[in-house]
């Protein structure tokens, strides 16, 4: 199985939510500021998910590593 290991930078982050949205089971939003929160940086499942939220981030703020 592919392993999928996610990054988030709280830096980059503009608090848009789409990821939260997209995959809530690995992103959330902080309560503070809004900005990402990366709740699984290796998830097992969701991974269809998780990578349409890495694509429609408008910051570019995720990135994915598959290997
Ligand atoms: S989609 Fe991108 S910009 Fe929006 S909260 Fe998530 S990481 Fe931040």
């Amino acid at each position: 199985m592919t392993a999928l290991r996610v990054a988030a930078d709280r830096d980059r982050c503009i608090a848009a939510g789409m990821c939260a949205l997209l995959a809530g089971s690995v992103f959330d939003q902080d309560d503070n500021d809004g900005r990402v929160l990366l709740l699984d940086s290796t998830p097992a499942t969701n991974h269809a998910a998780v990578r349409e939220a890495v694509e429609t981030c408008p910051s570019g703020a995720l990135t994915l590593d598959e290997s």
